[in-house]
């Protein structure tokens, strides 16, 4: 009799659209988009990157994280950067490379000098729906990434009416 395997986060076991997979070298299976929310509670975090206890990198987040009919729709996201109650709408792309120019995009918008330090929170939407508070620019890539998945929801018209920006507060 074949064991049956289990998810790690829900416990529920394979569906049709919903494999197993093995992420990192411990034994133990999950779904994607299980893995992709629990990276996206860890944004900022080393959980985000790497499995705790075999030290693998994790697969990135917006592997994880976005719906495989979601992942072909190619629109550009941005967040809206709300400096001293105004918003800014800033073209962003996910990864250490789009963070950087993330940083002195904003500076540049805001007339910083290039080694100026600044707090940011930013304000996302998870592909369930619910508002996550990421706070510090390590998060960076984790609302990039739910930007992204926003900008394509929005281009295929799954965002039933509710727009919503990823907004980052300076
Ligand atoms: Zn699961
Ligand atoms: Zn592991």
């Amino acid at each position: 009799m074949m064991t049956e395997e289990s998810c790690w986060i829900c416990l529920s076991g394979a569906e049709v659209h919903q494999p197993l997979q093995r992420p990192c070298s411990c034994p133990r299976y999950v779904h994607r988009t299980c893995l992709g929310r629990w990276q996206l509670q860890c944004a900022g975090r080393r959980d985000e990157f790497q499995c705790r206890f075999c030290g693998a990198t994790l697969p990135r987040l917006d592997e994880t994280l976005t719906p495989p009919h979601l992942r072909e729709v190619h629109v550009i996201p941005y967040i809206a950067v709300i400096y001293k109650g105004e918003c800014f709408k800033v073209p962003i792309k996910p990864g250490t490379e789009g963070m950087a120019e993330f940083r002195a995009r904003v500076k540049c918008l805001f007339g910083m000098s290039h080694d100026a330090e600044f707090h940011v929170s930013f304000e996302c939407a998870s592909p369930s729906g619910e508002i996550l508070n990421l706070d510090g620019m390590e998060c960076f890539n984790a609302a990039a990434t739910c930007a992204t998945i926003s900008a394509a929801k929005r281009a295929v018209g799954e965002d039933a009416g509710f727009t919503w920006d990823e907004r980052m507060t300076v």
